[in-house]
Protein backbone atom coordinates (compact mmCIF):
# COMPACT_ATOMS: atom_id res chain seq x y z
CA UNK A 1 0.00 0.00 0.00
CA UNK A 2 2.52 2.58 1.03
CA UNK A 3 4.56 1.75 -2.04
CA UNK A 4 2.41 2.19 -4.37
CA UNK A 5 0.89 5.65 -2.77
CA UNK A 6 4.42 6.61 -2.70
CA UNK A 7 4.37 5.70 -6.56
CA UNK A 8 1.45 7.96 -7.15
CA UNK A 9 2.40 10.75 -5.46
CA UNK A 10 6.33 10.72 -6.66
CA UNK A 11 5.99 9.59 -10.14
CA UNK A 12 4.96 12.60 -11.59
CA UNK A 13 6.78 15.02 -9.58
CA UNK A 14 10.24 13.10 -11.49
CA UNK A 15 9.05 13.66 -14.91
CA UNK A 16 12.14 15.78 -15.77
CA UNK A 17 11.08 16.15 -19.58
CA UNK A 18 7.66 18.12 -17.95
CA UNK A 19 9.98 20.00 -16.06
CA UNK A 20 12.30 21.06 -18.50
CA UNK A 21 9.44 22.12 -21.00
CA UNK A 22 7.76 24.26 -18.64
CA UNK A 23 11.15 25.92 -17.89
CA UNK A 24 11.58 26.69 -21.54
CA UNK A 25 8.10 27.94 -21.99
CA UNK A 26 8.42 30.32 -19.02
CA UNK A 27 11.80 31.56 -19.94
CA UNK A 28 10.23 32.11 -23.64
CA UNK A 29 7.75 34.15 -22.04
CA UNK A 30 9.50 36.00 -20.05
CA UNK A 31 11.72 37.31 -22.83
CA UNK A 32 8.68 38.18 -25.03
CA UNK A 33 7.99 41.98 -23.76
CA UNK A 34 3.73 42.49 -23.25
CA UNK A 35 3.84 45.07 -21.40
CA UNK A 36 0.96 47.81 -22.98
CA UNK A 37 3.56 50.81 -24.17
CA UNK A 38 6.09 48.52 -26.45
CA UNK A 39 5.00 45.41 -25.99
CA UNK A 40 2.92 42.62 -27.73
CA UNK A 41 0.83 39.70 -26.73
CA UNK A 42 0.34 38.91 -29.85
CA UNK A 43 3.90 37.36 -29.89
CA UNK A 44 3.64 35.62 -26.78
CA UNK A 45 0.51 33.99 -28.23
CA UNK A 46 1.99 32.73 -31.46
CA UNK A 47 4.67 31.26 -29.08
CA UNK A 48 2.61 29.32 -27.22
CA UNK A 49 0.16 28.31 -30.38
CA UNK A 50 3.17 27.25 -31.71
CA UNK A 51 4.08 24.99 -28.59
CA UNK A 52 0.62 23.48 -28.27
CA UNK A 53 1.03 22.76 -32.14
CA UNK A 54 4.52 20.99 -31.98
CA UNK A 55 2.88 18.74 -29.06
CA UNK A 56 -0.10 17.53 -31.36
CA UNK A 57 -2.75 19.60 -31.35
CA UNK A 58 -5.14 20.08 -34.35
CA UNK A 59 -4.26 23.20 -36.11
CA UNK A 60 -8.11 24.22 -36.18
CA UNK A 61 -8.01 23.69 -32.21
CA UNK A 62 -5.63 26.49 -31.78
CA UNK A 63 -6.19 29.99 -32.45
CA UNK A 64 -4.77 33.43 -32.40
CA UNK A 65 -6.82 36.59 -32.63
CA UNK A 66 -8.06 39.68 -31.38
CA UNK A 67 -9.05 43.24 -32.13
CA UNK A 68 -5.67 44.71 -33.51
CA UNK A 69 -2.13 43.12 -34.18
CA UNK A 70 -0.35 44.07 -31.33
CA UNK A 71 -3.29 42.43 -28.67
CA UNK A 72 -3.47 39.22 -29.96
CA UNK A 73 -4.95 36.41 -27.74
CA UNK A 74 -4.44 32.55 -28.22
CA UNK A 75 -7.34 30.31 -27.82
CA UNK A 76 -6.76 26.83 -27.46
CA UNK A 77 -8.62 23.26 -27.55
CA UNK A 78 -7.35 20.43 -25.96
CA UNK A 79 -10.01 18.12 -27.17
CA UNK A 80 -12.04 15.36 -24.67
CA UNK A 81 -13.74 12.23 -24.93
CA UNK A 82 -15.63 11.89 -28.10
CA UNK A 83 -19.85 12.66 -27.61
CA UNK A 84 -18.77 13.92 -24.04
CA UNK A 85 -21.60 15.93 -22.78
CA UNK A 86 -19.96 17.83 -20.24
CA UNK A 87 -19.53 21.43 -20.67
CA UNK A 88 -16.27 22.33 -20.98
CA UNK A 89 -13.65 23.89 -18.68
CA UNK A 90 -11.86 26.55 -19.35
CA UNK A 91 -8.43 28.09 -18.37
CA UNK A 92 -8.08 31.92 -18.63
CA UNK A 93 -4.62 33.57 -18.17
CA UNK A 94 -3.49 36.78 -19.32
CA UNK A 95 -0.46 37.28 -21.25
CA UNK A 96 0.26 41.09 -20.99
CA UNK A 97 2.52 42.85 -17.52
CA UNK A 98 3.13 45.70 -16.19
CA UNK A 99 5.83 48.42 -16.77
CA UNK A 100 8.97 47.72 -15.42
CA UNK A 101 12.10 49.71 -15.88
CA UNK A 102 15.79 48.10 -16.35
CA UNK A 103 17.31 50.76 -13.97
CA UNK A 104 15.19 50.12 -11.30
CA UNK A 105 16.08 46.54 -11.10
CA UNK A 106 19.10 43.99 -10.30
CA UNK A 107 18.18 42.32 -13.32
CA UNK A 108 17.03 42.71 -16.72
CA UNK A 109 13.55 42.70 -16.02
CA UNK A 110 13.03 41.03 -19.68
CA UNK A 111 15.91 38.20 -18.89
CA UNK A 112 14.72 35.02 -17.11
CA UNK A 113 17.23 34.82 -14.58
CA UNK A 114 17.42 32.19 -11.62
CA UNK A 115 19.53 33.29 -8.90
CA UNK A 116 18.87 32.17 -5.26
CA UNK A 117 16.49 29.55 -5.64
CA UNK A 118 14.60 32.04 -7.34
CA UNK A 119 13.47 32.73 -11.52
CA UNK A 120 13.80 36.48 -12.12
CA UNK A 121 11.68 38.97 -14.40
CA UNK A 122 8.42 40.83 -15.51
CA UNK A 123 5.35 38.38 -15.04
CA UNK A 124 7.31 35.57 -13.13
CA UNK A 125 4.45 36.16 -10.46
CA UNK A 126 1.96 37.76 -12.09
CA UNK A 127 1.29 35.69 -14.12
CA UNK A 128 3.21 34.25 -16.86
CA UNK A 129 4.78 31.54 -14.18
CA UNK A 130 0.70 30.12 -13.99
CA UNK A 131 0.90 30.10 -18.07
CA UNK A 132 3.94 28.05 -18.74
CA UNK A 133 2.60 25.74 -16.14
CA UNK A 134 -0.87 25.56 -17.96
CA UNK A 135 0.62 25.15 -21.15
CA UNK A 136 3.46 23.05 -20.27
CA UNK A 137 0.74 20.27 -18.46
CA UNK A 138 -1.08 20.02 -21.40
CA UNK A 139 1.65 19.50 -23.39
CA UNK A 140 2.65 16.93 -20.81
CA UNK A 141 -1.14 15.58 -20.95
CA UNK A 142 -1.06 15.59 -24.87
CA UNK A 143 2.08 13.56 -24.89
CA UNK A 144 0.86 10.75 -22.59
CA UNK A 145 -2.19 10.45 -24.55
CA UNK A 146 -4.40 11.54 -21.93
CA UNK A 147 -7.89 12.17 -23.16
CA UNK A 148 -10.24 14.03 -20.68
CA UNK A 149 -13.43 13.64 -20.00
CA UNK A 150 -14.31 16.50 -21.22
CA UNK A 151 -12.60 19.92 -23.63
CA UNK A 152 -9.97 21.42 -22.08
CA UNK A 153 -9.98 25.32 -22.74
CA UNK A 154 -7.18 27.27 -22.81
CA UNK A 155 -7.34 31.15 -23.11
CA UNK A 156 -4.25 33.19 -22.97
CA UNK A 157 -5.43 36.75 -23.09
CA UNK A 158 -4.53 40.47 -23.45
CA UNK A 159 -4.91 43.75 -21.22
CA UNK A 160 -5.58 42.54 -18.13
CA UNK A 161 -3.23 45.01 -16.48
CA UNK A 162 -3.94 47.95 -18.39
CA UNK A 163 -4.92 48.90 -22.23
CA UNK A 164 -8.28 49.04 -23.96
CA UNK A 165 -8.30 45.70 -25.10
CA UNK A 166 -9.26 43.03 -22.30
CA UNK A 167 -8.94 40.40 -24.13
CA UNK A 168 -11.37 38.36 -21.83
CA UNK A 169 -13.98 40.81 -22.57
CA UNK A 170 -13.18 40.37 -26.41
CA UNK A 171 -13.80 36.77 -26.52
CA UNK A 172 -16.63 37.02 -24.87
CA UNK A 173 -18.21 39.33 -26.88
CA UNK A 174 -16.83 38.46 -30.22
CA UNK A 175 -16.35 34.17 -30.04
CA UNK A 176 -18.67 33.39 -26.97
CA UNK A 177 -18.64 29.84 -28.80
CA UNK A 178 -14.81 29.28 -28.27
CA UNK A 179 -14.28 29.90 -25.10
CA UNK A 180 -18.10 28.67 -23.57
CA UNK A 181 -17.78 26.76 -20.67
CA UNK A 182 -18.67 25.16 -17.29
CA UNK A 183 -17.06 27.26 -14.80
CA UNK A 184 -13.41 28.83 -15.77
CA UNK A 185 -10.29 28.72 -13.53
CA UNK A 186 -7.96 31.63 -13.69
CA UNK A 187 -4.76 30.99 -11.52
CA UNK A 188 -4.26 35.15 -11.47
CA UNK A 189 -5.56 34.76 -8.05
CA UNK A 190 -5.33 32.34 -5.42
CA UNK A 191 -2.15 31.97 -3.03
CA UNK A 192 -0.91 28.47 -1.59
CA UNK A 193 0.62 29.61 1.66
CA UNK A 194 3.20 26.86 2.72
CA UNK A 195 3.84 28.97 6.24
CA UNK A 196 1.78 28.07 9.09
CA UNK A 197 -1.16 27.96 8.67
CA UNK A 198 -0.87 25.72 6.10
CA UNK A 199 -3.70 26.98 3.21
CA UNK A 200 -4.86 27.04 -0.44
CA UNK A 201 -6.62 30.20 -0.80
CA UNK A 202 -8.95 30.59 -3.92
CA UNK A 203 -10.72 33.44 -5.27
CA UNK A 204 -14.68 32.56 -5.92
CA UNK A 205 -15.86 36.06 -6.40
CA UNK A 206 -14.49 39.45 -6.02
CA UNK A 207 -15.93 42.72 -5.07
CA UNK A 208 -16.57 45.76 -6.94
CA UNK A 209 -14.67 49.02 -6.96
CA UNK A 210 -15.95 52.58 -7.38
CA UNK A 211 -14.57 56.00 -6.64
CA UNK A 212 -17.30 58.85 -5.57
CA UNK A 213 -16.04 62.70 -5.37
CA UNK A 214 -18.12 64.50 -2.60
CA UNK A 215 -18.11 68.46 -3.01
CA UNK A 216 -19.14 71.40 -1.00
CA UNK A 217 -19.31 74.91 -2.37
CA UNK A 218 -20.01 78.20 -0.45
CA UNK A 219 -20.38 82.08 -1.76
CA UNK A 220 -17.09 82.09 0.82
CA UNK A 221 -16.03 85.78 2.06
CA UNK A 222 -13.44 86.94 4.79
CA UNK A 223 -12.27 84.60 7.79
CA UNK A 224 -12.85 87.42 10.08
CA UNK A 225 -16.38 87.20 9.43
CA UNK A 226 -17.61 83.33 9.60
CA UNK A 227 -20.78 82.16 9.32
CA UNK A 228 -22.00 78.71 9.89
CA UNK A 229 -22.39 77.63 6.65
CA UNK A 230 -19.00 76.52 5.41
CA UNK A 231 -17.78 74.19 2.91
CA UNK A 232 -15.09 72.77 4.82
CA UNK A 233 -17.64 71.68 7.71
CA UNK A 234 -19.81 70.22 5.18
CA UNK A 235 -17.27 67.76 3.84
CA UNK A 236 -15.78 66.98 7.64
CA UNK A 237 -19.72 66.57 8.49
CA UNK A 238 -20.20 63.79 5.73
CA UNK A 239 -17.02 62.31 6.55
CA UNK A 240 -17.50 61.49 10.28
CA UNK A 241 -20.95 60.78 9.39
CA UNK A 242 -19.40 57.98 7.22
CA UNK A 243 -17.10 56.96 9.76
CA UNK A 244 -19.97 56.18 12.09
CA UNK A 245 -22.02 54.63 9.26
CA UNK A 246 -21.03 50.92 8.38
CA UNK A 247 -22.35 49.28 5.94
CA UNK A 248 -24.33 46.43 6.61
CA UNK A 249 -23.41 42.73 7.36
CA UNK A 250 -23.81 40.80 4.54
CA UNK A 251 -23.06 37.34 3.92
CA UNK A 252 -22.92 35.43 0.28
CA UNK A 253 -22.23 31.56 -0.34
CA UNK A 254 -18.66 32.66 -0.89
CA UNK A 255 -18.07 34.63 2.49
CA UNK A 256 -20.38 31.96 4.49
CA UNK A 257 -17.46 28.94 3.33
CA UNK A 258 -14.68 31.60 4.18
CA UNK A 259 -15.78 31.70 7.79
CA UNK A 260 -16.98 27.90 8.11
CA UNK A 261 -13.42 27.30 6.72
CA UNK A 262 -11.17 29.92 8.95
CA UNK A 263 -12.96 29.30 12.09
CA UNK A 264 -11.15 25.13 11.61
CA UNK A 265 -8.12 27.64 11.14
CA UNK A 266 -8.62 30.23 13.86
CA UNK A 267 -8.90 29.93 17.56
CA UNK A 268 -10.80 30.68 20.75
CA UNK A 269 -12.90 33.83 20.41
CA UNK A 270 -11.83 34.35 17.15
CA UNK A 271 -13.07 31.27 15.99
CA UNK A 272 -16.42 31.01 17.84
CA UNK A 273 -17.28 34.35 16.72
CA UNK A 274 -17.35 33.10 13.00
CA UNK A 275 -19.61 30.10 13.67
CA UNK A 276 -22.00 32.54 15.87
CA UNK A 277 -21.98 34.83 12.55
CA UNK A 278 -23.07 32.02 10.35
CA UNK A 279 -26.38 31.33 12.56
CA UNK A 280 -29.59 32.39 11.85
CA UNK A 281 -29.91 35.56 13.20
CA UNK A 282 -26.54 36.20 13.20
CA UNK A 283 -24.91 36.98 16.58
CA UNK A 284 -24.31 40.85 16.90
CA UNK A 285 -21.47 40.90 19.25
CA UNK A 286 -18.96 38.67 17.37
CA UNK A 287 -20.08 40.43 14.09
CA UNK A 288 -18.58 43.64 16.19
CA UNK A 289 -16.02 41.79 17.46
CA UNK A 290 -14.90 40.32 13.51
CA UNK A 291 -15.25 43.78 12.31
CA UNK A 292 -12.30 44.77 14.54
CA UNK A 293 -9.88 42.93 11.79
CA UNK A 294 -9.81 44.74 8.46
CA UNK A 295 -9.98 41.64 6.59
CA UNK A 296 -12.49 40.17 8.33
CA UNK A 297 -14.80 43.53 8.34
CA UNK A 298 -14.28 43.94 4.61
CA UNK A 299 -15.69 40.32 4.00
CA UNK A 300 -18.43 41.14 5.61
CA UNK A 301 -19.74 44.08 4.24
CA UNK A 302 -19.21 47.07 1.29
CA UNK A 303 -17.09 49.67 3.01
CA UNK A 304 -16.30 53.40 1.81
CA UNK A 305 -13.34 55.13 3.13
CA UNK A 306 -11.93 58.95 2.95
CA UNK A 307 -8.94 58.64 0.66
CA UNK A 308 -8.43 62.46 -0.25
CA UNK A 309 -9.38 65.47 0.83
CA UNK A 310 -8.98 69.28 -0.10
CA UNK A 311 -10.76 72.35 0.44
CA UNK A 312 -10.46 76.19 0.46
CA UNK A 313 -7.89 79.10 -1.56
CA UNK A 314 -6.40 81.37 1.31
CA UNK A 315 -5.21 81.01 4.95
CA UNK A 316 -7.63 83.88 5.53
CA UNK A 317 -10.62 83.53 3.64
CA UNK A 318 -13.51 81.33 3.80
CA UNK A 319 -13.49 78.41 1.68
CA UNK A 320 -15.42 78.44 -1.56
CA UNK A 321 -14.94 74.91 -2.40
CA UNK A 322 -13.83 71.39 -0.81
CA UNK A 323 -13.72 68.13 -1.97
CA UNK A 324 -12.95 64.74 -0.41
CA UNK A 325 -13.04 60.76 -2.54
CA UNK A 326 -14.67 58.30 -0.99
CA UNK A 327 -13.06 54.67 -1.95
CA UNK A 328 -15.44 51.94 -1.83
CA UNK A 329 -15.24 48.23 -2.38
CA UNK A 330 -18.98 47.01 -2.85
CA UNK A 331 -20.25 43.95 -2.19
CA UNK A 332 -21.12 41.21 -5.09
CA UNK A 333 -24.92 41.69 -5.82
CA UNK A 334 -24.31 45.50 -5.20
CA UNK A 335 -24.30 48.35 -8.17
CA UNK A 336 -22.35 51.84 -7.91
CA UNK A 337 -25.39 53.77 -8.12
CA UNK A 338 -26.90 51.41 -5.28
CA UNK A 339 -23.83 52.25 -3.18
CA UNK A 340 -24.12 56.33 -4.42
CA UNK A 341 -27.53 56.64 -3.05
CA UNK A 342 -26.37 55.15 0.03
CA UNK A 343 -24.10 57.42 0.74
CA UNK A 344 -26.23 59.96 -0.16
CA UNK A 345 -28.83 59.20 2.86
CA UNK A 346 -25.59 58.76 5.27
CA UNK A 347 -24.33 62.40 4.43
CA UNK A 348 -28.36 63.57 4.59
CA UNK A 349 -26.94 67.06 3.32
CA UNK A 350 -29.04 68.05 0.46
CA UNK A 351 -25.78 71.09 -0.62
CA UNK A 352 -23.51 68.76 -1.03
CA UNK A 353 -23.10 66.94 -4.14
CA UNK A 354 -22.23 62.94 -4.54
CA UNK A 355 -20.62 62.03 -8.12
CA UNK A 356 -19.02 59.05 -9.48
CA UNK A 357 -15.37 59.28 -10.87
CA UNK A 358 -14.95 56.54 -13.29
CA UNK A 359 -11.50 55.54 -14.21
CA UNK A 360 -11.01 57.92 -16.70
CA UNK A 361 -10.92 60.75 -14.48
CA UNK A 362 -14.44 61.63 -15.58
CA UNK A 363 -17.24 62.07 -12.74
CA UNK A 364 -20.56 61.77 -13.35
CA UNK A 365 -24.31 62.46 -11.37
CA UNK A 366 -24.88 58.83 -11.46
CA UNK A 367 -22.84 55.51 -11.09
CA UNK A 368 -23.08 52.52 -13.61
CA UNK A 369 -25.61 49.49 -12.86
CA UNK A 370 -22.29 47.95 -13.07
CA UNK A 371 -22.08 45.08 -10.69
CA UNK A 372 -20.04 42.03 -9.11
CA UNK A 373 -22.73 39.76 -10.32
CA UNK A 374 -23.61 37.45 -6.80
CA UNK A 375 -21.69 34.36 -6.52
CA UNK A 376 -23.60 31.12 -7.07
CA UNK A 377 -22.89 28.40 -4.50
CA UNK A 378 -19.48 26.26 -4.34
CA UNK A 379 -19.23 24.11 -6.81
CA UNK A 380 -18.67 20.53 -5.17
CA UNK A 381 -17.06 18.98 -8.22
CA UNK A 382 -14.67 21.91 -8.28
CA UNK A 383 -14.27 21.88 -4.25
CA UNK A 384 -13.66 18.23 -3.77
CA UNK A 385 -11.08 18.40 -6.79
CA UNK A 386 -8.96 21.47 -5.02
CA UNK A 387 -9.52 19.97 -1.43
CA UNK A 388 -7.91 16.23 -2.63
CA UNK A 389 -5.27 17.47 -5.18
CA UNK A 390 -4.23 20.26 -2.38
CA UNK A 391 -4.17 17.52 0.48
CA UNK A 392 -2.02 15.51 -1.57
CA UNK A 393 0.91 18.49 -2.40
CA UNK A 394 0.84 19.90 0.73
CA UNK A 395 -0.63 17.31 3.71
CA UNK A 396 -2.60 18.87 6.07
CA UNK A 397 -3.51 22.36 4.38
CA UNK A 398 -6.81 23.98 4.53
CA UNK A 399 -8.69 25.13 1.11
CA UNK A 400 -10.19 28.48 2.04
CA UNK A 401 -12.85 30.33 -0.59
CA UNK A 402 -12.33 34.15 -0.73
CA UNK A 403 -14.32 37.26 -1.72
CA UNK A 404 -11.11 39.30 -3.80
CA UNK A 405 -10.98 42.91 -2.30
CA UNK A 406 -9.18 43.51 -6.12
CA UNK A 407 -10.33 42.86 -9.20
CA UNK A 408 -9.01 40.24 -11.87
CA UNK A 409 -10.23 39.19 -15.48
CA UNK A 410 -12.57 36.58 -13.55
CA UNK A 411 -15.57 39.60 -13.12
CA UNK A 412 -15.80 38.96 -16.99
CA UNK A 413 -16.72 35.42 -16.93
CA UNK A 414 -18.20 35.71 -13.77
CA UNK A 415 -20.25 38.05 -15.05
CA UNK A 416 -20.96 36.08 -18.25
CA UNK A 417 -22.72 33.68 -15.99
CA UNK A 418 -19.76 31.49 -16.10
CA UNK A 419 -18.51 30.19 -12.11
CA UNK A 420 -15.22 31.74 -12.31
CA UNK A 421 -12.56 30.25 -9.69
CA UNK A 422 -8.91 31.64 -8.89
CA UNK A 423 -6.81 29.11 -8.26
CA UNK A 424 -3.24 29.35 -8.35
CA UNK A 425 -0.77 26.32 -7.80
CA UNK A 426 2.29 28.71 -6.49
CA UNK A 427 3.19 29.48 -3.09
CA UNK A 428 4.75 32.71 -2.14
CA UNK A 429 5.37 34.04 1.48
CA UNK A 430 2.07 36.18 3.27
CA UNK A 431 4.77 39.18 3.28
CA UNK A 432 6.75 38.33 -0.40
CA UNK A 433 4.41 39.24 -2.85
CA UNK A 434 6.56 41.38 -5.71
CA UNK A 435 4.26 41.50 -8.14
CA UNK A 436 3.87 44.88 -10.24
CA UNK A 437 7.10 45.86 -8.38
CA UNK A 438 10.74 45.42 -8.67
CA UNK A 439 12.67 42.49 -8.63
CA UNK A 440 9.67 40.41 -9.32
CA UNK A 441 9.87 36.31 -8.77
CA UNK A 442 9.11 33.38 -8.02
CA UNK A 443 10.79 30.74 -6.24
CA UNK A 444 11.74 27.49 -8.18
CA UNK A 445 10.35 25.07 -6.25
CA UNK A 446 7.36 26.71 -6.42
CA UNK A 447 6.94 27.23 -9.55
CA UNK A 448 7.41 23.24 -9.95
CA UNK A 449 5.36 22.38 -7.15
CA UNK A 450 2.49 24.81 -9.13
CA UNK A 451 3.32 22.94 -12.62
CA UNK A 452 2.65 19.22 -10.85
CA UNK A 453 -0.38 20.78 -8.73
CA UNK A 454 -2.11 21.88 -11.87
CA UNK A 455 -1.42 18.81 -13.44
CA UNK A 456 -3.44 16.53 -10.98
CA UNK A 457 -5.73 19.13 -10.43
CA UNK A 458 -6.81 19.37 -14.10
CA UNK A 459 -7.01 15.38 -13.82
CA UNK A 460 -9.28 15.32 -11.05
CA UNK A 461 -11.26 17.45 -12.80
CA UNK A 462 -11.66 15.95 -15.97
CA UNK A 463 -12.42 12.59 -14.60
CA UNK A 464 -8.90 10.55 -14.26
CA UNK A 465 -8.52 8.38 -11.40
CA UNK A 466 -5.43 8.19 -9.22
CA UNK A 467 -2.44 6.65 -11.13
CA UNK A 468 -4.69 6.62 -14.06
ZN1 LIG B 1 -2.40 39.36 -12.93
Amino acid sequence: MWVAQRAWCAAPAADAAARQIAHDVFKELIEINTTDSVGNTTIAANAMAKRLLDAGFAQADVLVLGPNARKGNMVARYRGKRGSTHKPILIIGHTDVVEARREDWSTDPFQFVERDGYYFGRGTEDMKGSDAIVVADLIRMKKEGYVPDRDIILALTADEETGASNGVDWLLKNHRELIDAQYALNPDSGQVRTETPLAVEFEATEKLYADYQLEATNPGGHSSLPRPDNAIYHIADALAALQRAPFPFELNAVTREFFGSMARIETGETAADMRAILEVPPDQRAIERLSQSPRYNSTMRTTCVATMLSGGHAVNALPQRATANVNCRILPGHSQEEIRLDLLKIFNDPTLSVRYLNDQGELSDHGSDKQAMAPPPLREDVMKSLRDVSTKMWPGTTVIPIMETGASDSIYTMNAGIPSYGISGLAIKRDDSRAHGRDERIGVESFYDGLEFYYLLLKELTGAKPGG
